[in-house]
């Protein structure tokens, strides 16, 4: 019950990751495997409800306990935190979920390169490859194509309005990205979470599809 009524609060997402380590931290402030197993047990009946677990990796915890410990034999908040921030597949409905909320009324100064919609409400997508290139949510999520622009090209999602600083970054990232092939964005596509999966699952089936590499709420 305490998790699920901190998962669907207002809180900030960190407060959320910290106190749900405190649920399973012993005085000492560390968790072992089980108590860690049990949470994320727990965290998954979100997705399980609504019948979305399998996009998620399934409901079986154990890839996901292996991939948060790693060699250790217990856990420190320090390192939980390092690795929800890497956004495991497991796990990553809950930053999008905060991620859509925060945009929801966000207002872009930038044009949408498919529907034309001035200011892009909601997440914005600029492109890492064309200059001066938007979308808003519903041409990217429809994987709407315009002109030039390629499904094959990194995107920068943002949820909030961008900075000057950020506005550098990316058009230094998209001179760099056009002297870069198309198949070098094949083979390296980026992913927009941490796989997590067992040895035992198909390969397949599960296979990461490249996703806009996502902006960090709590920079912010
Ligand atoms: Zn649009
Ligand atoms: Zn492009």
């Amino acid at each position: 019950m305490k998790v699920g009524l901190t998962l669907l609060s207002r809180g900030h997402l960190e407060d959320k990751y910290r106190y749900l380590f405190r649920l399973i931290a012993d005085p000492q402030q560390k968790a072992d495997q089980r108590k860690l197993g049990l949470l994320l047990h727990d965290i998954l009946q979100v997705p399980r409800q609504l019948g979305e677990v399998a996009a998620f990796g399934g409901s079986n915890i154990e890839p996901s306990v292996r991939s948060c410990l790693g060699e250790r034999e217990d856990l420190e908040a320090a390192h939980f935190l390092a690795w929800l921030k890497q956004e495991p597949q497991s796990l990553v409905w809950l930053p999008v979920l905060h991620r859509l909320a925060a945009a929801e009324s966000a207002k872009h100064q930038a044009k949408c390169n498919s529907c034309k919609q001035y200011p892009i409400i909601g997440l914005r997508y600029r492109c890492l490859k064309c200059f001066n290139f938007d979308m808003c949510q519903n041409c990217f999520f429809a994987g709407r194509l315009t002109k030039g622009h390629k499904l094959s090209h990194p995107m920068q999602e943002y949820c909030s309005a961008t900075t000057s600083v950020e506005d550098m970054r990316d058009f230094t990232k998209a001179l760099k990205n056009k002297f870069k092939s198309k198949r070098y964005f094949m083979k390296h596509p980026r992913m927009g979470y941490l796989p997590v999966r067992s040895v035992l699952e198909g390969d397949e089936l599960e296979s990461p599809v490249a996703s806009p590499q996502h902006n960090d709420m709590h920079s912010r």
